[in-house]
This record gives structure tokens, C-alpha cells and sequence, in this order.
């Protein structure tokens, strides 16, 4: 089959994707990058997580005749994809340091006989000297730029190595680019053109919506109890839990291995080694929980995260749409799910107010921080809310998000900001959500006593609503620009917004916070991905063959086959290699690897 490969190129793009990948259509835009590309075209690909952008270079590089360059930014994660397309009967490598030099000889060996269809290699790799020299003579295919926001300062992963690939045109004149990225971000996209100098290339873009992936926003009450009940969603599933600091990701994985839950860590403080291995666990197993800073993610293909949980409020609305975007790669149901406070938000201020940025990049920040808390706060469905921020207009309502599933209650809030504002202006905009709130409440604290605040007015002037009220309504006002929190202390001072509320001459919405227990009784996700109780079972019979295959072989499990493609077997259970081979998933050199030992558990159950 690898052979018949060479004998007839250019081969046809959905002969590829059927025969090699065994999927039986393009989706969505996939058909139009990849006949532009295979054409010889130039391409800008920016397409979320999951639509599928390997197939939009994969496939171009093996019909087009010679070898597809890829330049992806972990060497680490380049084997996997390596093994991926290896086990599709393609002949792939990479080059990097770690691999042996009896395989890096068979790889030159492959390239000069024009037996290599795809090249992996990391971007300082590409430039070198050394790499061009061997290129001599070796007719390239095209060359694809994965993860190519890493080019863009404006991006949350700038890798200046990437910046080296800003004279590629030059070094290869004629071979087809194409960048791919699922950076939603328009000042990166437009950096990314004109980094890479591909202002004639053809662009592609598709909706930025993720449909499988359900969001939830919940306020900070007990944060790890909030995550046990989370996670008591998602056993025998995989995911991540972002953390803010090094010492969090430890304390938290500790504490989730005390309580029955398989958690690792990973932070850039830890050896490397330690990190490797972690990442690697992380990969091949099932059911495990990632604890990680935002150094873990970038790269990661793994198909199968059911879940990523922040315990701290990200950046940004771009950075959460990053990090949530890891989950669900498959298209298979998966959540995002956030817990937060007031605190965050002081937090994220002295992060960016102690940073080493210019005053003018200080001022984005602050306001990307402000936009998210928007996002966090809204009443609204929160899906519409974020694809806002893209400059992307979905109708709300999407019927997956915590809003949707369980709307929110709005109210006159009003005469509780103009409380609220009083309390903060009568004590002199120099105090904390805490002291605010006391003073509101009445409480006689040492703090209060000490500046003889239960002398103002507005002393115990909030006391029909609880503690609980009072910081949601805080929070609020500041999601809306009228209270501003400007300190490490986290002091909270009034916007210029805010006087006309104060005066009463504008009236503000607010949303009324769920009580605590029915914030989190949502849908469980289990039942959205669970399959009816027969397919169940065999879908089950069909990952362990599945874990017992790649184990031997020293590979993820989605390398020998994703959930998706054992869940269609669980489901039309096919009693024939022929019937096997109609899977999506299932080609030709898979079905010859795999489809006598798939086929034995599945006619172990018999037909549909
Ligand atoms: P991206 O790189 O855009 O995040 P991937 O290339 O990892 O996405 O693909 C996401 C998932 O979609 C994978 O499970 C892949 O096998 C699957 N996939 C891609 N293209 C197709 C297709 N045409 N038909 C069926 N499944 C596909
Ligand atoms: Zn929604």
C-alpha cells in the first residue's frame, strides 16, 4: 500500500482521506484549503481546536509529489503524531535530538530516494544551515506552519524561534505555505499574515463556536470541595485542572490523590524529566487528571480531555478560550468549567500592575482582564458572550452553557450599588471588598472601630442582604467598569462610570447568583456521552482490546483508534473486515493491522 503510495501521484485528495485516514468525507472548508494547497496554492487556516486542520496538510502532502515539511513547536509532541500517521501507512519522521541516529539515517535515506512523505521538525531546526544543505535536491511538497500564532508577540505562546521563519519564502521560492492556527484573536491573525509574509495566500476561517464543549462559570465558595463535586462527573475521564501558581498545582494534586482521584502535576519549576514523564502518563492514560500551570497544553492533540477545569481566573478571554479549547478535540461532549472570586480579580491586577510590560501594553491587559470578568458575570448565555469578544455574533441560547441550562434571574440593582458605591466612597476608596462588605453588614471588626467607620451613614445600611449578596454585587459592579479594583491590597475605588448611578440617573441590571446547591445540579455530561447500555458494554470490550494494543506498542491508546471510531464500531457493530472498514477511522493499513482483533470482540457480540 505504501508503495502503490509512489506509483501514482498526484493522487486524489478524497481518495487519501478515505484509503489512508479512512474518514469518508472533507469537513466543513477542510475540501477547499486542501484542493488549494494540493493545487499549489498558499494558505492561512484559522480553524478552532478539533475541526480537523491536520487533514488540511496531511493529505496535500501526500499527493503532491515530494515531502510535506512540518514545523510544530514540541519536539515532544511531534512522536506522537509521528506514530499517528505511521500506523495510517504513512511514511513520516521527525528529526530532532532524541531520535537515534540508526532512524535519523533511514529517515535521510527515505528523503533522498523520495520515500518521505512528511517531515516534522521543530522551527530552529528548519533554519539552520545544515538542514537547507540536506534539503538540496529533495523535492518538497509544501512546507505547513502548525500553531502559528507562536510567531506573534500578541499571542499568548510567542516562541522567538518562530520569529526565524519569517525568511522561509526566500529559502524555498515556489513550495506552497500554509499556517494553521485556532487563534481567534484578530490582532494575532493579522500579525500572523504579515510575519510569515503571506499576504497574497488564501485565507480560510470557519465559526470559532466549539458546540461540544459546555461552559460554567461558578463563584468561589470551597474551592476543592467545588471540584470534587466537578470531577465526581468525569470518572474514568481525562483532564486538566489549570492552576495559577507552582505550589497551587502541587497542593491540589496532592489533595486530589488523597481523595481517591488519579491527579499529576505539571509546572515549568519541576524537573524535566518529572515533567516529561507526567505528560507522557497524562497521553496514554485513561482516566487521569492533569494539575497544571498554563506551561501545560500548547501542542497537546490529545483527542479524548473530557474536561478542563480552571481554578483561577485566567487572563483573558483569549487565553481561557485557548485553555478551554483543549478539551474535546474529538467532537465528543466535553465541559469548561471555572470557579472564581474577588480575590482573582486583585490578583490578576498586582500580576499585571507588578509586570515588567510598557504602560500602554498594562492598559490592554487590564481591559482583556475587565472583558473576561464580563463573561463571568453576564446573565447571558455565555457562549454568545465570548464568540462576542471574537467579533463573532451567535444567537445565545446555545442549550449547553450554565445560563442556558439553568437561566439566571436578573434584578434592579440600583439601590444596592449606590449602597455598595457609598460604602466605598464614604471610607475613602482605599479599602478591600471585605472591610466594604463589613461596613455594609454593620460588623463592629477591629478594622472598623480602628477608622471609626461605624460613624458613616452607610454603616449597616446593607444589612437585608448576606455576605454572599453583597460580593456578588461587587463582583458585578466591577465586571461593569463602575467599581475598579487598583491595587495589590485589592482597594477598590469608583469609575468615572459610576457617578451617574450614584446619582440615580442610570439604573443597573444585575443577576441574582443561584443558591449554592442548585448551582451545581446541571446536566451530567456523562449521560450526553454515554451510548445506550448494549453498545455501552462493547464499547467498553472494544478500549480495553484498544489499551491492551497500544501498551504493547508503547502508544497512546487514540493512536491505534479515537473514541469516536470505537464508538461507531459499539454502535453498527460491523461482522466484517469489509463492513470494519466503512468506520470512520478505519483505513486501510489499520484495518490490516487491527480489524482481526477489533473484529473478534466485536462479533463476540454479534450484530446491530
Ligand atoms: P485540529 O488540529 O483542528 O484541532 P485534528 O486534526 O486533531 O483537529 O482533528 C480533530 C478530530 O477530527 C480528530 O479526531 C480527527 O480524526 C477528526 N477528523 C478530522 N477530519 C475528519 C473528517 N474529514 N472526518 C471525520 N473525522 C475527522
Ligand atoms: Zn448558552
Amino acid at each position: 500500500m505504501l508503495e502503490s503510495l509512489f506509483d501514482t501521484p498526484p493522487r486524489d485528495p478524497a481518495d487519501i482521506l478515505h484509503t489512508v485516514f479512512g474518514h469518508r468525507a472533507f469537513r466543513g472548508q477542510q475540501e477547499d484549503v486542501v484542493r488549494h494547497v494540493t493545487g499549489g496554492g498558499d494558505a492561512v487556516v484559522l480553524f478552532p481546536t478539533g475541526a480537523g486542520k491536520s487533514m488540511c496538510y496531511q493529505v496535500p502532502a501526500i499527493a503532491r509529489d515530494g515531502v510535506g515539511i512540518v514545523v510544530s513547536p514540541l519536539i515532544a509532541l511531534m512522536r506522537d503524531q509521528v506514530e499517528a500517521l505511521r500506523q495510517a501507512g504513512v511514511n513520516a519522521a521527525t528529526l530532532n535530538s532524541s531520535i537515534s541516529s540508526e532512524e535519523s539515517a533511514k529517515t535521510f535515506r527515505d528523503l533522498k530516494n523520495g520515500k518521505l512523505q512528511l517531515l516534522y521538525v521543530a522551527p530552529e531546526r528548519l533554519v539552520l544551515p545544515g538542514f537547507k544543505a540536506m534539503m538540496q535536491g529533495v523535492k518538497i511538497a509544501l512546507i505547513a506552519i502548525d500553531e502559528a500564532h507562536c510567531v506573534s508577540q500578541w499571542g499568548h505562546d510567542f516562541r522567538p524561534e518562530y520569529r526565524q521563519l519569517e525568511g522561509l519564502a526566500g529559502d524555498y521560492p515556489g513550495v506552497p505555505r500554509i499556517a494553521l492556527t485556532a487563534t481567534a484573536d484578530p490582532t494575532t491573525r493579522a500579525d500572523i499574515i504579515e510575519r510569515l509574509g503571506l499576504d497574497t495566500a488564501r485565507v480560510f476561517t470557519t465559526s470559532f463556536d466549539r458546540p461540544n464543549i459546555s461552559y460554567s462559570i461558578v463563584e468561589r465558595d470551597n474551592a476543592r470541595q467545588q471540584l470534587k463535586a466537578f470531577l465526581a462527573r468525569h470518572k474514568g475521564n481525562s483532564g486538566i485542572v489549570y492552576c495559577l501558581s507552582r505550589k497551587k498545582v502541587e497542593d491540589v494534586a496532592e489533595w486530589l490523590n488523597k481523595e481517591g482521584i488519579r491527579a499529576l502535576p505539571y509546572h515549568a519549576g519541576m524537573p524535566s524529566h518529572e515533567r516529561s514523564a507526567n505528560q507522557d502518563a497524562f497521553l496514554k492514560e485513561e482516566s487521569l487528571c492533569l494539575v497544571a500551570t498554563v506551561a501545560f497544553g500548547m501542542g497537546i492533540d490529545k483527542p479524548d480531555v473530557r474536561y478542563v477545569a480552571h481554578m483561577d481566573l485566567p487572563s483573558s478571554i483569549e487565553a481561557y478560550y485557548q485553555e478551554t479549547g483543549r478539551a474535546g478535540r474529538d467532537g465528543l461532549p466535553a465541559e469548561a468549567w471555572m470557579c472564581y472570586g474577588m480575590t482573582d480579580v486583585a490578583q490578576r491586577r498586582r500580576m499585571i500592575d507588578e509586570g515588567n510590560a510598557p504602560d500602554d501594553v498594562k492598559r490592554v491587559e487590564r481591559s482583556k482582564l475587565n472583558a473576561l470578568l464580563g463573561v463571568c458575570e453576564t446573565a447571558e448565555c455565555r457562549r454568545k458572550a465570548i464568540l462576542a469578544h471574537f467579533g463573532e455574533a451567535h444567537p445565545g441560547n446555545c442549550g449547553s452553557c450554565d445560563s442556558c441550562l439553568s437561566p439566571v434571574d436578573t434584578w434592579d440593582g440600583s439601590d444596592a450599588a449606590i449602597k455598595a458605591m457609598a460604602a466605598i466612597f464614604r471610607t475613602g476608596q482605599r479599602f478591600g471588598v471585605t472591610h466594604i462588605i463589613d461596613v455594609l453588614l454593620g460588623k463592629e471588626t477591629d478594622k472598623v472601630t480602628q477608622f471609626g467607620h461605624q460613624e458613616q451613614p452607610v454603616f449597616g445600611q446593607g444589612k437585608d442582604m448576606d455576605q454572599r449578596s453583597w460580593n456578588s454585587v461587587i463582583r458585578q459592579l466591577t465586571a461593569m467598569g463602575l467599581i475598579v479594583v487598583d491595587n495589590a491590597f485589592g482597594a477598590l475605588h469608583l469609575s468615572e462610570e459610576a457617578r451617574p448611578v450614584f446619582k440615580g440617573e442610570r439604573k443597573v441590571t444585575l443577576r441574582r447568583d443561584r443558591p449554592r446547591k442548585a448551582a451545581e445540579t446541571r446536566r451530567s455530561l456523562q449521560n450526553a456521552v454515554a451510548l445506550p447500555p448494549a453498545a455501552q458494554s462493547l464499547f467498553e470490550a472494544l478500549r480495553t482490546e484498544r489499551a491492551a494494543l497500544a501498551k504493547a506498542q508503547g502508544v497512546p491508546p487514540y493512536v491505534v483508534f479515537h473514541d469516536t471510531t470505537l464508538r461507531a464500531m459499539a454502535t453498527d457493530r460491523p461482522q466484517t473486515m469489509a463492513e470494519l472498514g466503512t468506520i470512520s477511522g478505519v483505513g486501510e493499513s489499520k484495518l490490516k493491522r487491527y480489524g482481526t482483533e477489533f473484529l473478534a470482540v466485536l462479533k463476540a457480540a454479534g450484530p446491530a
